[in-house]
């Protein structure tokens, strides 16, 4: 070869975009409380399958079964490696690179963004939340209604919005989600990542009534699942026809599948986690409310806590050395200082408060 190297031969777009980071390509070891899993591993004993054949490509009978699960029809269910998967099929089925546009609302998920940039797909963000680090804003927040309407006539054909959102827990009005997509032209996806762990139900029901409506669950989070890969888009059938026309052949594997269909999936196991993820985090809020460095502990319905810190950065560093893993958000929209922390169990929620009041008698 002329050249020594092949940077000339990748496209623009893919060269000037910044990878995501995934909280586990940054650390694999310590008290991990910076990806939002659930700190519970879910009941699973070892398996075997017969891994010299395709998985079934359409996977019926697991559709089958997570829409008896989701109280859906399987013809309304679409699965992905992950839900990032999905946001990246959705993202190709429905922008077309160079001319159209997502709406995100920062600061949020930032799956939306790379699925954007990796398809050539500019972002218009609604930075809505000046103020969403009040200590004692009450949730819901309300969305704003008409200015996504007004920007999103600007060739958006998708609007992101993340309820709870990540990275700051917060969920917007029900009846301003709902107006938005009555009112708008373009595809609104809800990403229900954290909708376990909110009080109230979901919108997976409202797919009926909304022929632009995209809801996306994941079993990353409050199933305890996230080494599987397993995401679901709960959509009318029209938009589902579409993400099976897309996605890659075999998305799902052997093993993922089999992992749900020969354990089911415990739903007492779920909510029980789920109870006791709401009670330690209500204990881990209380404590580092009374810890002098920290400046606010944002409301969450989420299983994470958004913490805003005199000094994150050295924060940070001093957890890090003691071994416990936050992720850094302080780069994000309005989040200096901030630092999101993921709700352990008792014993991990406990050593993290330690080593925060040891920084601060220091
Ligand atoms: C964790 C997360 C996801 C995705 O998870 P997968 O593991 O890819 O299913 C999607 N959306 C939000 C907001 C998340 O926080």
């Amino acid at each position: 070869m002329v050249s020594s190297s092949i940077e000339h031969l990748v496209r623009d777009n893919i060269r000037s975009m910044k990878a995501y980071s995934s909280a586990r390509s940054l650390y694999t070891r310590g008290i991990l409380l910076d990806a939002n899993e659930s700190p519970y591993e879910a009941p699973i004993p070892n398996q075997n399958a017969s891994l010299n054949r395709y998985p079934d490509g359409s996977n019926r009978e697991l559709r089958e079964y997570l829409g008896s699960l989701f109280h859906q029809e399987d013809k309304n269910l679409a699965l992905g490696n992950g839900s990032d998967e999905i946001i990246d099929l959705l993202v190709r089925i429905f922008c077309q690179p160079l001319k159209d546009k997502i709406l995100i609302l920062p600061p949020t998920f930032g799956m939306y963004r790379v699925a954007a940039q990796m398809n050539q797909v500019d972002i218009i963000e609604v930075e809505n939340q000046p103020d969403i680090l009040l200590e004692n804003r009450p949730l819901p927040l309300s969305l704003p209604v008409q200015e996504i309407l007004e920007r999103s006539k600007d060739s958006v054909k998708i609007i992101f919005i993340c309820n709870p959102n990540n990275p700051t827990g917060s969920t917007f009005r029900r009846e301003d989600i709902l107006n938005l997509v009555k009112e708008s032209e373009c595809l609104v996806v809800v990403d229900e990542a954290y909708g376990d762990f909110m009080d109230e139900p979901g919108f997976s029901n409202e797919i009926h009534h909304f022929p632009n409506l995209v809801i996306l669950k994941t079993f990353s989070k409050a199933f305890g699942l996230a080494g599987i890969r397993l995401g679901v888009a709960i959509a009318p059938e029209e938009i589902i026809e579409l993400i099976q026309k897309v996605k890659l052949p075999y998305n799902i594997n052997i093993l993922t599948s089999q992992i749900i269909l020969r354990n089911r999936i415990h739903m007492e196991f779920v909510n029980d986690n789920v109870k006791l993820i709401l009670k330690n985090k209500t204990m881990l809020e209380a404590e580092l409310k009374k810890i002098k460095g920290v400046k606010a502990v944002i409301p969450s319905q989420s299983n994470f806590l958004l913490v805003r810190f005199n000094e994150s950065d050295k924060v940070f560093s001093e957890l890090v050395k003691k071994g416990f893993i936050v992720r850094k958000v302080d780069s994000k929209y309005g989040l200096e200082n901030c630092l999101r922390i993921s709700v352990g169990n008792e014993s991990e929620n406990q050593g993290l408060i330690d080593v925060l009041n040891t920084l601060e008698n220091n």
